[in-house]
């Protein structure tokens, strides 16, 4: 068996273990758990930022009723117009003041409206999360479970591939498999592939007359474009 033939057979036997590898990472049960640890990460997020959210209303609405207290104090004052106005007080005075205190009561009670709708949302949504959320993260263990055992299937097959890839390495020479394997690590596959009429069969790229006489002399060239080892049989 010449080289090139050894170097064919090892490639056929690696598309094999390619094949594998990616059953695994087109695999469904893959895409399964990668949305459900996206979802999780993000309704993690959310629920943070929310969490955030209800403690800045809850300070908004404490400094509210604060202001509320206030106006209402103001408020009380009043109670004893009576007798102010006996006394000789300027009823206009107390009339501004009392158009005043009624504008400022009108915007609290508008403020806290505002506030509590804004609650009641934040309120709704996170317990709306919260419940996508728990049931994504028991989803999620039933996804890694299914993952897992199907890794462990793709991980038996690869273990007898890879058995039989090692015994026919033996066969090659190491600066040979070195080359093919650094290739193999870029994604590029299949890594040989044969001449046709002057070019690389898979990239159509031309050959040199120098590379065109190595394949004659049964030499593999590696072509210019897209770096694949050419051969020739
Ligand atoms: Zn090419």
């Amino acid at each position: 068996m010449t080289y090139v033939e050894q170097l064919l057979k090892y490639q056929d036997e690696d598309e094999k273990l390619l094949k594998v590898e990616r059953e695994l990472a087109g695999s469904q049960e893959r895409k399964n758990l990668a949305q459900a640890v996206n979802f999780v990460t993000k309704a993690t997020e959310r629920l943070e930022a929310l969490d955030g959210k209800a403690l800045s209303l809850s300070l908004t609405l404490e400094q509210l009723n604060k202001k509320y207290a206030e106006v209402a104090e103001v408020l009380a004052e009043f109670e004893n117009l009576d007798e102010l106005l006996e006394g000789g007080a300027d009823i206009a005075f107390y009339k501004k003041n009392l158009a005043q205190i009624s504008d400022k009561l009108k915007t609290i009670k508008q403020e806290v409206a505002n506030l509590t709708k804004s609650i009641k949302e934040s309120n709704e949504e996170f317990q709306t999360l919260y419940t996508k959320y728990r049931a994504m993260q028991k989803q999620g263990k039933e996804f890694q479970e299914a993952y897992e055992k199907l890794k462990s299937e793709k991980r038996a097959e690869s273990e007898v591939i890879k058995k039989e890839l090692e015994k026919l390495a033996a066969d090659i020479a190491p600066e040979v498999m070195q080359r093919y394997q650094s290739k193999r690590s870029e994604r590029i596959f299949p890594i040989l592939c044969p001449e046709k009429a002057g070019r690389c069969s898979k990239c159509g790229s031309e050959l040199s007359l120098a590379d065109k006489e190595k394949l004659l002399s049964g030499k593999v060239v590696e072509c210019d474009n897209c770096h694949r080892f050419i051969y020739k049989l």
